[in-house]
Parts: structure tokens; C-alpha cells; sequence
């Protein structure tokens, strides 16, 4: 499947620099954002804070240098009115999944629309991911253009209140086991973080079915995603850590080395984001 990974890569890298000059993600009305109340870490990178002048200690042991990891799944959750909460919901590394909710009040601050085909008009939520993400799903689909696949983002951003009508809706039609194996509870989805897109080719009947895996555009993805800085978050044989049956259309941003990394392992978020390496079975 990565047969091609390495030189893919290497052309990705060229392709991105010629890309990336040219695809600012066009901030469209921030439709839905009641404003970024959340403070940004604006810290410039450069010449860090040299008070307290104390050498920091290596306390993390084989770090490359410049690849600072984020902080682990443990690090990060927090009980909120007995649910269990992440604590970094604007992060790129945040983890939701069926044992961490996102706070259900949860907006992401900067949400905007990707410049991509939508098999829809309708100038609704799912259009939106937050910026960083838009800007890479847009390099992605050019990136993807080129080699001749033809891509379309179906669903992205997804309020609590819409996940709520939505999974109320599973139930009804699908029952309970299905909707827990396909949906997420309102406050769990992935969706509500803004760094998620399910994508699909041209075929509508291969849409957001598992089929779609075995597609032209499904193994593109598959192979070229990281690039771009997305991984596939729902993998086969790993519904007993992610909690979800294999979905290769939905894609999640967490950036490029992250995503590299994540990919080139064949693991899941959870794993690379557990202390001991391997998430537990939950
Ligand atoms: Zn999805």
C-alpha cells in the first residue's frame, strides 16, 4: 500500500513548497464561531524567555531535537460534572474518542471553509475545519488533482447540537448497536474539533463506506494523506483502541510530523499519544 511512500514523499515535498504559496485557505465568515475567547499561545519560537536562565534539564529522554511530543492522553483529561473532558480541545494533538469528551459548549475558534469540491450546495456546518486544517485539506486535494484523483470533502465540522440530532436519528433507524459503532455520542465526535473531514471520490456509492478503502481515491489517501498532515484515524484492526469501525474516508488533521509519523508506524492517535507507547484497551 506505501509502496511508493518514500519517493511520494520526497515529490510531496517540492509539490507542497510550489503549493503552499498560493493556498490561503479564504477566511470566509467565521459563521459559527462566537469568537476566540481562547487565548492563543502566541509565544514567538524564536529566542525563548532566557529569565530563570537555569538550564532546562533533559528530562525527556530520546527526543529528536525539534520535535517536542505533546503531552500524553493522561496529561490531558480532566472529570467535568462526571464526564470525563480533555483539557487541550484547541490543540492539534486533542483526542476525542468514546472515553474523552470534548466541554460540550466546545466551539473551535477559527473556523473557515476550505476551498474544495462539496458534493452538496447547501452552505451549511460540515463545510468548515479550522484554519490550519483547511489550508492542508486544500494542499491535499491539489496535491491529489495531480496525480489524477478527483476528491470531495463531505462532511466536516459538526456542532454538539447537530451530532445530538444526528445520533438521536441513528438509534431510530439504525439501532443502538449500530449507531454506537458508526456515530458518536454528542460531546465524542471528532467532528466537533474541527480537524476532521470525511472525503470521498466521485462515486457516490462508495461514500462513507467502507468499500471506499479499496478505491483509486481510498489507497491515494491511504499513501499520500501525512503529506498533507493528515492521518486515516479509524483503521482496520484497530477498532479496539479507536472504538470505531474502520472508516477510510474520515480524515483527521494533527499536522505534518505527527501525521508522518502516525502513518508511516500503521498506529492510531491513542497509541502514539500513551506514555507506554500502546494504548490500553479501555
Ligand atoms: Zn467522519
Amino acid at each position: 500500500m506505501n509502496k511508493n511512500r518514500t519517493t511520494g514523499l520526497a515529490v510531496a515535498a517540492v509539490l507542497s513548497v510550489a503549493l503552499l504559496s498560493g493556498c490561503e485557505a479564504p477566511s470566509l465568515a467565521k459563521l459559527l464561531s462566537s469568537g476566540d475567547q481562547q487565548a492563543q499561545p502566541s509565544a514567538p519560537a524564536s529566542g525563548a524567555s532566557s529569565e530563570g536562565s537555569e538550564n532546562t534539564t533533559p528530562s525527556s529522554q530520546q527526543e529528536e531535537p525539534g520535535i517536542q511530543k505533546p503531552p500524553s492522553l493522561q496529561e490531558t483529561i480532566t472529570m467535568v460534572e462526571g464526564v470525563p473532558t480533555v483539557t487541550n480541545p484547541t490543540e492539534l494533538s486533542v483526542v476525542v474518542n468514546k472515553q474523552r469528551a470534548l466541554p460540550a459548549d466546545y466551539i473551535p475558534p477559527d473556523l473557515v471553509e476550505p476551498n474544495v469540491p462539496f458534493p452538496f450546495d447547501e452552505k451549511v456546518e460540515k463545510r468548515f475545519m479550522r484554519a490550519e486544517a483547511a489550508k492542508a485539506l486544500e494542499e491535499l486535494f491539489a496535491k491529489a488533482q495531480l496525480d489524477g484523483i478527483e476528491l470531495y470533502a463531505v462532511s466536516g465540522y459538526r456542532s454538539y447540537k447537530t451530532q445530538r440530532s444526528l445520533y438521536e436519528t441513528y438509534v431510530k433507524t439504525q439501532g443502538a448497536e449500530h449507531a454506537a459503532a458508526y456515530s458518536a455520542v454528542p460531546g465524542k465526535s471528532e467532528h466537533q474539533t474541527g480537524l476532521a473531514m470525511d472525503v470521498s471520490g466521485a462515486d457516490a456509492k462508495t461514500r462513507l463506506e467502507e468499500p471506499f478503502g479499496e478505491t483509486p481515491e481510498g489507497q491515494w489517501l491511504a499513501a499520500h494523506s501525512a503529506e498533507c498532515g493528515f492521518i486515516i484515524r479509524y483503521l482496520k484492526g484497530k477498532e479496539a483502541i479507536t472504538g470505531y469501525s474502520y472508516e477510510p474516508w474520515h480524515l483527521r488533521y494533527v499536522g505534518k510530523e505527527m501525521a508522518q509519523e502516525i502513518m508511516a508506524k500503521g498506529i492510531t492517535l491513542e497509541d502514539y499519544l500513551s506514555e507506554d507507547g500502546t494504548a490500553q484497551k479501555q
